[in-house]
């Protein structure tokens, strides 16, 4: 958390106009995208030159967040990229709690003399960061941008295009407003970027009830076919190959989503997503209850994440991360039980 003196401390710092990247993690979600933009809204209106880096291409539902087109994809705009890392004041990392989270984008950030500000609601952050305002009980980092311009004491510049994008980031980590990390202070939060003038239901329609044809079908090949249970451990998981996401022509952010539908089903308590990707098997877990499915994340698969939603990756084959993931279930299965 912020002391006092760090508060003040920033406030003298974002006094006077500064050279500011935001950065995020790879595969940008929601969160990732609405704090981002959120906090380049309001350092922008303090005179400040920002700019958001993102580690990799994100969803295309997320284009319609206000300040999208200044958006630097890092694989994309290198030269500029790091020009902008190696120039800046302050680097804003929002939404991770390691720097591992930047994949390629990573050296460039962790070789700067930059002030790192770290804005995340992860567990166990590391220790990189001059300030950090972490704490994982809250609902999102977007609701910690928000209150992060609330202890600055800055929020009457909150405005429009603020809410969007923060209520974006507080609606999808939430599950709209349903996840157990949702708080009276939450739904505050949300309140106030009601009243400064977002249309709610717009913002969840473009979110949520915007998808593809090829996506669809995915998910329904995904339910019909490739859900497999495994009773004794309350575990449900969905398996997707390369050929398969290229069957229904794969687009980032297309499998966002589906590991909950594995989690609804009568009596599971642990689900997986596991994405066969160019190099390595990208893994998503989630869990019900005091079970955490952030230590399996980091024990077995280099990630981690949240008690109830963490992911992390695999350098084996599909076939081998799955006896893997089977194999090491019998070690939880009386939690699972217990606290699931
Ligand atoms: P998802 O499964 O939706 O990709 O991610 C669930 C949660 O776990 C998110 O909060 C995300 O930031 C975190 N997470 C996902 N993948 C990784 C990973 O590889 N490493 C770490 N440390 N966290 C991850
Ligand atoms: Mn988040």
């Amino acid at each position: 958390m912020l002391t006092p003196t760090q508060i003040a401390e920033l406030k003298k710092i974002l006094s006077k106009p500064k050279r500011i990247v935001i950065t995020t993690h790879k595969n940008p979600d929601g969160d990732a995208m609405g704090s981002s933009l959120g906090l380049y809204h309001y350092l922008i209106q303090k005179g400040h030159a920002v700019t958001v880096v993102t580690p990799t291409p994100y969803p295309k539902f997320l284009y319609w967040l206000p300040g999208n087109n200044t958006v630097l994809v890092y694989p994309e705009n290198k030269t500029k990229a790091r020009r902008l890392a190696k120039e800046a004041d302050i680097i804003f990392c929002l939404d991770f709690n390691t720097l591992e989270r930047l994949d390629e984008f990573m050296p460039v950030i962790k070789n700067t003399s930059a002030i790192k500000v770290l804005i995340d609601h992860h567990l166990e952050p590391d220790t990189f960061p001059n300030y950090s305002l972490s704490k994982i009980k809250a609902s999102s980092t977007c609701e910690l941008v928000y209150d992060f311009i609330s202890l600055l004491k800055d929020k009457a510049l909150l405005n429009k295009d603020i809410a969007e994008c923060l209520y974006t980031g507080i609606m999808t980590d939430t599950g709209s407003f349903k996840f157990s990390c949702t708080s009276p202070h939450t739904h505050l939060v949300a309140a106030h970027l009601m009243k400064l003038g977002i249309n709610h239901t717009v913002i969840h329609n473009n979110i949520l009830d915007s998808n593809s044809l090829d996506r669809l079908r995915l998910l329904g090949y995904s339910l019909s076919q490739k859900l497999k249970i495994l009773p004794e451990f309350h575990t449900a998981y969905i398996a997707l190959t390369k050929e398969e996401l290229q069957q229904y022509h794969y687009k980032t952010g297309d499998t966002e989503g589906f590991v909950n539908y594995a989690l609804s089903v009568d009596g599971i308590k642990v689900a997986g997503l596991f994405t066969e990707k160019d190099n390595m098997i990208k893994i998503s877990l989630r869990s019900t209850g005091n079970f955490s499915v952030n230590d399996i994340c980091r024990k077995y698969f280099k990630g981690g994440g949240h008690q109830n939603a963490a992911g992390g990756m695999s350098k084996l084959l599909l076939n081998d991360t799955l006896q893997q993931f089977e194999s090491v279930l019998p070690e939880y299965a009386e939690n699972i039980v217990k606290l699931g």
